[in-house]
This record gives structure tokens, C-alpha cells and sequence, in this order.
């Protein structure tokens, strides 16, 4: 099982972070062992200074596929979530500067939050609003409409590169609003009025 996750996916986080906006999706992985659920606490890793938070909504392979052109990807999904791209910032940063690849910043134990699922069949996929709270307060709200490539696209794209399984996540990516998480938050997420996770911070 991997995590395939999308970085850029919004105009304006891209802004905040003073990225340029891509013309393609800027893709990621995660190992298996990134994954942290079941409203598990989340304990600050010691090599960094600054671990961010970057709420996403999630969706799950159902179906094994390759090459899944844009028209047929909706019947490679039946469930989503929202989970948490936990991020060491200040690492990340590092490694940006000097060009080398991302996973330490990003790919590390317990650095994909994951949320409970629910059918995607009760929800409009492309008008969707996901948000994160910290110790009670919003602090990002993401609307799917304000994507760059939505849902079908990234797994057009990504389906090119890598054989999509079953059980496979994507984590499409954050709206603006990112920032550090402390010991003793608590982060609660939620698609539409929907908690899906909560995980406090150690
Ligand atoms: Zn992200």
C-alpha cells in the first residue's frame, strides 16, 4: 500500500509558501508506514523545529488500475476522507534549497493523519468543503472547486507512473491556512459538518 500525495493543489497555499502554480501535479509518496488513524495521538518528532499541519481531502483506491484515462477514474474511488499532510517545514525548506527530494520532511513516521471514510456517492465530489480545526477554531478551509486538478486528473496523471492498488490513498493536496502544530493542540477534521478525526499532539 503507498500514499501518493499531490503538493500545489491550491492557487493560494501555493502563494502562501511563494511557490510558482504548476502546470502539471507536483506528485509525493508516503510509505505504508506514514499512516496514523483511528484518532491516534501524534507525537512531535525531535528533528524538527517546525512540524506544519496541511489538512487534505483523502480518497481511496478501490479498484487496480494503470493508464486509467480522466473518464473512467471515478470508478477507481467509492470512499474519501480528510487527513493531515504533516510537514517538517523548517526540513523541508533545507531540502528545497538545495534541490534534494522531500521524504524526510514529509514521508516520516506517523506524517499522514487519516481520517474515517464515507461513501463519496452522497456528496457533489466538485463543490466539497473540508476543514481542520485547532483546539476548537477553524484554522483551513478547502473547497474542491478551488483545486488545480481535480480528483479524476490527479489519477489520470499519477496512473501513468505508478499501478494504482487497492487501498492505495491520495492526499490531494492543502488549501491555504497551513502552520505549526504544538504540544497539547488538538486538531479535529471534517468534511462538510462531518468529524472525521481528531488526534492531540504530544
Ligand atoms: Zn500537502
Amino acid at each position: 500500500m503507498k500514499i501518493l500525495c499531490v503538493g500545489r493543489n491550491y492557487a493560494e497555499h501555493a502563494k502562501e509558501l511563494k511557490n510558482d502554480i504548476p502546470d502539471k501535479p507536483l506528485i509525493f509518496m508516503k510509505p505504508a508506514s506514514a499512516m496514523l488513524k483511528d484518532d491516534k495521538d501524534f507525537y512531535l518528532p525531535e528533528f524538527s523545529k517546525d512540524v506544519h499541519y496541511e489538512v487534505e481531502l483523502v480518497v481511496k483506491i478501490s479498484k487496480n488500475g494503470k493508464h486509467i484515462a480522466k473518464r473512467f477514474a471515478k470508478d477507481y474511488y467509492q470512499e474519501i476522507s480528510v487527513g493531515i499532510d504533516v510537514t517538517a517545514r523548517d526540513l523541508q525548506a533545507e531540502l528545497k534549497s538545495k534541490g534534494h527530494p522531500w521524504e524526510i520532511a514529509k514521508a516520516f513516521d506517523s506524517s499522514a493523519i487519516l481520517g474515517k471514510f464515507l461513501n463519496k456517492n452522497s456528496y457533489d465530489l466538485a463543490n466539497l468543503s473540508f476543514s481542520l480545526k485547532k483546539n476548537t477554531e477553524v484554522v483551513q478551509q478547502g473547497n474542491t472547486k478551488d483545486m488545480l486538478f481535480e480528483i479524476d486528473d490527479i489519477i489520470a496523471y499519477v496512473s501513468q507512473f505508478f499501478r494504482l492498488q487497492m487501498g492505495d490513498l491520495i492526499y490531494t493536496g492543502t488549501p491555504a491556512g497551513v502552520g505549526k502544530m504544538n504540544i497539547g493542540d488538538n486538531f479535529e477534521g471534517f468534511i462538510k459538518e462531518k468529524k472525521l478525526f481528531h488526534t492531540e499532539i504530544k
